[in-house]
């Protein structure tokens, strides 16, 4: 008996069937003496279609009206979740985000969530009914609708149980849990019974949509008892949690993030300050930087690339333009053709090979490198986007036994 935050994703909510499996899980917990909120995503592809109806009107919308359109789909899904759970005789209310509490900054589209007020989730609670809440979406100072970004849902789920201080947050997804790369892409993947925060957070901001990336985070920082597992298939899942085995080093998975584009800008001056003059303009644009390379100076000039998300691309050639003049160049490119592959798995830096052993899959492979990064906890490798499914097997294959 405890605080559960169980949270379903789009395709657990898909049809009416799946609703009513969903209003299962969450009836029988609720039955078993468990306080239960439940965090809904949009059903289907509901998300993506908001987003083409949008483009039908216009190319450019109003971020601001963007996250008006796109609140609405996790509104569907919540009346009719706490239609289905008070249907089956089990007692619930639905919420959306601004109701349940989710205050944000003002960054519409990606917001971030500043505070949350749960008074109206515990008065709830203490009625006894099962709480259902609007995943993805909050509220701003202005008391505009704002959403946190493509899978914001698991973030929402994270936030509520690290308030309520959960006892439990389920993360109900369409695969059984966190697996060695995406089961769908690679049918050797194998399920993990446990990974720490770190490798997560690590998986997921590399490209492992399976969780969100902010929600790991967040579950970190509040060291919120977090699990992975099937809505369709009741077995264990994968347990996400502190590490306990500092030692050892085991490859934990491989994940692929096609949704990045490679910026370069050919002969900059090589003088002291021109990466913070390019990548200071990043900042101020709230634009992440991933990858970067430079080449040798040649003539007092170099070449600089980086890799940024796709969405970012267009803002980021923008502003370089626009500034062109403060730190020199020929030109500036713009290549989405690329994805970026990596491998990850705590201890990485003091075990030797693991690097060599990738690169040796990607060679046997003829597949192309185009730049590289590493850190303590990861090996990733920039290459052509149409390479990127082949590079994951290779690599899976050579170090995940
Ligand atoms: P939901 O709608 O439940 O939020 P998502 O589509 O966001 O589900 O995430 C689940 C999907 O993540 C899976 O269907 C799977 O294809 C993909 N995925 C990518 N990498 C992994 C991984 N390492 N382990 C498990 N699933 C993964
Ligand atoms: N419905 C939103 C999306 O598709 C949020 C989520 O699913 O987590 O990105
Ligand atoms: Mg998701």
């Amino acid at each position: 008996m405890g605080l559960i935050v169980q949270k379903f994703g789009g395709t657990s909510v898909r049809d009416r069937d799946r609703i009513f499996n969903v209003a299962r899980i969450v009836a029988d917990t609720h039955r078993a003496g468990n306080d239960v909120v439940v965090v809904v995503s949009a059903q289907g592809d509901t998300t993506d279609d908001l987003i083409a109806k949008a483009a039908e009107i216009t190319h450019d919308p109003s971020a601001r009206e963007m996250d008006m359109l796109l609140a609405t789909g996790e509104q569907i899904s919540i009346s009719l979740l706490a239609m289905a759970l008070n249907a089956i005789g089990c007692n619930a209310v639905s919420l959306t985000g601004w109701q349940a509490g989710f205050h944000t900054d003002r960054a519409y589209t990606k917001a971030r969530i500043s505070r949350m007020d749960t008074e109206r989730i515990s008065s709830e609670l203490e009625r006894n009914r099962v709480v259902v809440v609007a995943g993805f979406q909050g509220i701003d100072k202005l008391d505009d609708i704002t959403t946190l970004g493509r899978g914001g849902s698991d973030t929402s789920a994270v936030a509520i149980a690290a308030s309520l201080h959960a006892d439990r947050c389920q993360i109900y997804t369409d695969v059984e849990g966190v697996y060695t790369a995406d089961p769908r892409k690679v049918p050797r993947a194998k399920k993990l019974e446990e990974i720490t925060f770190d490798e997560m957070l690590e998986l997921a901001s590399l490209g492992a949509q399976v969780l969100n990336n902010r929600s790991v985070e967040l579950a970190k920082k509040f060291n919120v008892p977090l699990e992975v597992l099937s809505s369709l298939n009741p077995i264990p899942g994968t347990i996400v949690k502190e590490a306990t085995n500092v030692e050892g080093m085991l490859i934990k998975g491989v994940a692929k993030d096609a949704d990045i584009s490679v910026i370069s800008i050919m002969n900059v001056p090589d003088v002291p300050g021109m990466s913070f003059k390019v990548f200071g303009l990043m900042a101020q644009k709230s634009i992440n930087v991933d990858v970067i390379l430079q080449s040798t100076g040649r003539d007092g000039n170099k070449d600089l690339s980086f890799t940024v998300a796709t969405g970012d691309a267009e803002m980021a050639v923008k502003v370089l333009e626009e500034n062109k003049s403060r730190f020199g160049g020929t030109e500036i490119t713009r290549d989405d053709s690329c994805a970026k592959v990596s491998i990850v798995g705590a201890g990485m830096q003091s075990h030797s090979g693991v690097a060599s052993s990738m690169f040796e899959a990607l060679a046997n492979n003829d597949i192309n490198i185009k730049m590289i990064s590493t850190s303590e906890i990861k090996v990733s490798v920039i290459l052509a986007k149409k390479d990127a499914d082949r590079a994951v097997s290779a690599i899976h294959d050579m170090l995940i036994h």
